[in-house]
């Protein structure tokens, strides 16, 4: 199946090519010390994971544990009120623990199992990743270390707790700004010393190879599930796929099922308060080639090349990079990467609770606000949306700054 110019035959076996690139992103730019490690999950990744009976069992711990397949929901109420387009969501926030988060999380500590390994290892910022490898790490018990920076163990009260609710081991970060880029530090260099009882779990498709490969593939689950789900349902394609990009996690997997399709497809980033540097976490709109955290990518800097501070509505969306395979399907032209700004987003986060009774994550509003200005601008059609996680979470927090609309 060719889309364009670009042949999609062979993608997920060509993309990444062996050294972990997506043309001329991805890679691996770690110091000496991680190479062993890596490759050593690279290894593991491809014995390990295309095996039989690691693909059953974990087919049967997302039906099982997780409540895999979630379903897809026809988005009647809003639909109508927009016009002759027909809204669909992929209902990740059904998905236990509350997003896809834990899709690549099982998968990750699924592998840790079979290699022999008693510990994982990951940084969290707003905690999100952190609550779902916790969990992954008690469903197969392992130990589990979060590096968490002191000012996030503050403002993350409620997902500190969950972590340590499920026996995951808060490591608390307090130099530099003691946010998410000494955690991440921190984490990596604990991995360089423990690796031989442990895996790192990065919890996005970024990192080095084989993170983002890797990643994706774990989440690959979802847009085949919504692809075979809508076919059923209607028939037919949908005429749009919409998803939010942070690091770009549950688009990477979502688009995964429609990209040989005739369907056009829309990442959506953050455009947070505005244009100005600082102000959003466009990376993929705003940003230059460059490396950082293990990889190449796009991605936002500030004036001596390093990684520009940003700024989200959404705390699980404000990543000054993403991940290489987006740059890569962004340059040939693939997938259209787009931005939706905050005040837009809180709109749908409210429309979507009031018309549909389902509570998005503002991560997943941005999403849903793309698609409620599409729907407008077209007279006929459908978009599906990837719901890629469910709003409690952010209920104090919009209630405080927003109030009851
Ligand atoms: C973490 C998170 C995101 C952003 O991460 P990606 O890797 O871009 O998917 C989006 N939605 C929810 C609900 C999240 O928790």
């Amino acid at each position: 199946m060719t889309n364009g110019k670009f042949d999609f035959t062979n993608y997920f076996k060509s993309y990444p090519d062996k050294d972990g690139y997506f043309g001329k992103y991805g890679g691996s730019y770690i110091p000496d010390e991680l190479k062993v490690p890596m490759a050593e999950i690279t290894e593991a990744y491809f014995n390990i994971c295309k095996s039989r009976k690691f693909i059953n069992e974990l087919r049967r711990i997302r039906k099982e544990f997780q409540g895999r397949p979630t379903p897809i929901t026809h988005l009647e109420r809003l639909s109508n009120s927009l016009g002759n387009v027909q809204l669909y969501a992929k209902r990740e926030d059904l998905n236990h623990t509350g997003a896809h988060k834990l899709n690549h999380c099982m998968g990750e500590a699924l592998l840790a199992k079979y290699m022999g390994k008693k510990k994982v290892i990951a940084e969290t910022g707003a905690g999100q990743h952190g609550v779902a490898l916790a969990t992954a790490a008690a469903y197969f018990g392992l130990e589990c270390d979060i590096y968490m920076g002191s000012v996030d163990i503050k403002k993350q009260a409620p997902n500190v707790a969950r972590m340590k609710i499920l026996g995951a081991n808060v490591v608390e970060v307090t130099h530099g700004l003691a946010t998410l880029k000494e955690a991440v530090d921190a984490a990596f260099e604990a991995y360089s010393k423990e690796y031989k009882d442990c895996i790192y779990c990065i919890g996005s498709v970024v990192g080095p190879h084989p993170f983002p490969m890797m990643v994706r593939d774990f989440q690959s689950v979802v847009g085949f599930e919504a692809r075979e789900q809508f076919m059923e349902m209607t028939g037919e394609l949908p005429d749009s796929v919409v998803a939010c990009v942070g690091g770009g996690s549950n688009a990477a997997g979502f688009f995964a099922g429609f990209l040989s399709d005739p369907v056009d497809i829309y990442g959506i980033e953050p455009l947070g308060r505005g244009t100005d540097l600082g102000d959003h976490a466009a990376s993929l709109q705003y940003g230059t080639e460059g490396v950082m955290h293990g990889f190449n990518s796009v991605m936002l800097k500030d004036e001596n090349g390093d990684p520009a501070p940003v700024y989200s509505v959404a705390s699980g969306l404000d990543y000054p990079s993403s991940g290489p395979e987006h740059a890569f399907l962004r340059d040939i032209g693939r997938v259209k990467y787009d931005v939706i700004g905050d005040d837009d987003t809180i709109d749908a986060f409210y429309t979507l609770s009031r018309l549909e009774g389902i509570i998005p994550a503002i991560e997943s509003s941005h999403a849903v606000a793309y698609a409620i200005k599409k729907a407008k601008e077209m007279d006929h059609g459908s978009i599906l949306i990837n719901l890629s996680g469910r709003g409690d979470k952010d209920m104090d927090y919009i209630i405080e700054q927003y109030g009851i609309r």
